[in-house]
């Protein structure tokens, strides 16, 4: 089955711890300090590439997580960052965060990357927290942990033009006319089950992207059968070539093959019904296509829509289809894009909140604070006093102390819990 919808768990690798050390002087017990910082966590990438054309291979793998940072050493060296994992997608990838729904990326052209998880920052090492006052810091910064989260993507294709037709009316073999793509072309119906892209070259680098939009069907409008998700990436083609078999060969009607699919087009959405559509008359070089063509440009001409006789097997007409679809191209207006915010809202990454839980434990979420305990080496007591010393000076004392909190009482930021003290 045709995929084009998947979810992932992506989850950046955590930094690498800093390192607790000092330097080994003659006659000096305890040198200056010199544990270094821990390496960066690996980030997960997703990479838009125009050589993948479906999400299939995400039914197989589901989870990406990418490796923590090195842990810092002595002698002031840094811990060793780790690789990201590169993902590649299929231009036209819509990812939304699964939790929110927001859409975090539309992954518009080939080469575009979208940082999915970002790894962890490195914890710092003893060295970096040497100051006037304290020159021989006994404590190191745990390292950051890597974002994670559930990602839904969407693969809504983003091509120029867009071959729609019955089955086996001759849309793969046009494609592969006309381009280098190499679609299945087969004598039975709905053999092509991903859409298949072609850049069509008009000359002087000028090209166009023609898309082989497989298997719309009757229904297809109320989701029945295949035919929903192909109709969801006819959406974002500029242009549409109808392609109707002239020969009449399956016993069908080309006029009544005509009308349905329009029908079925305008009852997905008005505005592909009014997308330009040139109807390309295919199967020509077959002795019955003559009688049909007579009939169905005339029809065609009526509704006010070109219509062009051409055979994929003979290649007559398919030039003049795509000089025309080009000339089509330059007035139709570009695809709205999905609305993603540029950067996630701002906020103040101090602020957090307190909230009672039902067994009587102060909760307190704010994200700095979060990611303080993440980083925090609590069985270490100058680590442990410097919490303390943030924790005072962002606020959460007070507040705290407001909502009534008593010794004893527990508190919990993300996974810790401990005992209030005064
Ligand atoms: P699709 O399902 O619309 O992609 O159709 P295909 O491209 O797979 O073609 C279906 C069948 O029609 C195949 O057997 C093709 O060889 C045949 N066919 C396609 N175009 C022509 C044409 O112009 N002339 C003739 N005689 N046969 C064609
Ligand atoms: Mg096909």
């Amino acid at each position: 089955m045709f995929t084009d919808k998947a979810r992932i768990y992506v989850r950046g690798g955590k930094g690498g711890d800093g390192m607790l050390g000092f330097r080994r002087e003659k006659y000096v017990p305890r040198g200056g300090p010199s544990g270094g910082d821990g390496g960066r966590g690996g980030s997960v990438i997703l990479l838009a590439d125009a050589n993948i054309n479906t999400l299939v291979d995400f039914r197989y793998k589901r989870k990406f997580e990418a490796s923590p940072g090195g842990r810092g050493g002595t002698s002031n060296c840094f811990g060793a960052a780790a690789p990201d994992i590169v993902i590649k997608v299929p231009i036209g990838t819509i990812v939304y965060d699964e939790k929110t729904e927001t859409p975090l990326s539309d992954l518009k052209e080939h080469g575009q990357e979208f940082i999915v998880a970002r790894g962890g920052r490195g914890g710092r090492g003893n060295a970096k927290f040497a100051d006037s006052v304290n020159r021989a810091p006994a404590f190191a910064e745990k390292g950051e942990p890597g974002e994670s989260r559930w990602v839904r993507l969407e693969l809504k294709l983003l091509a120029d033009v867009g071959l729609i037709g019955y089955p086996s009316v001759g849309k793969s073999s046009i494609i592969a006319r006309v381009s280098a793509a190499k679609p299945e072309i087969a004598a039975y119906h709905f053999t092509t089950l991903s859409p298949v892209l072609g850049v069509v070259s008009m000359g002087d680098d000028a090209s166009f992207v023609l898309a082989d939009i497989p298997g719309l069907i009757e229904g297809a409008h109320s989701g029945a059968g295949l035919g929903h998700d192909f109709l969801r990436h006819i959406e974002r083609t500029r242009v549409l070539i109808h392609v109707v078999d002239a020969s009449g060969l399956e016993g069908r009607d080309p006029i009544d093959d005509f009308e349905k699919i329009n029908e079925e087009l305008a009852l997905y959405s008005e505005q592909l019904a009014a997308r330009p559509q040139l109807v390309a008359a295919n199967k020509m070089d077959l002795p019955q296509a003559k009688e049909h063509y007579a009939r169905l440009s005339s029809y065609v001409g009526a509704k006010g829509r070109a219509i062009l006789p051409v055979s994929a097997a003979s290649g007559e007409g398919l030039p003049e289809l795509m000089r025309r679809a080009w000339d089509a191209l330059k007035d139709a207006p570009a695809m709205p894009l999905a609305v993603c915010p540029s950067a996630l809202p701002e906020e103040d990454g101090d602020a957090f909140a307190v909230r009672r839980e039902d067994d009587g434990t102060f909760c307190v979420t704010g994200r700095n604070i979060e990611k303080l305990v993440a980083m925090t080496d609590f069985a270490n007591d100058e680590g442990l006093r410097r919490f303390q010393r943030i924790w005072r000076r962002i606020g959460i004392e007070d507040a705290l102390r407001a909502r009534g909190i008593k010794e004893g009482d527990s508190v919990r930021i993300a996974d810790m819990v401990f005992d209030f003290a005064d």
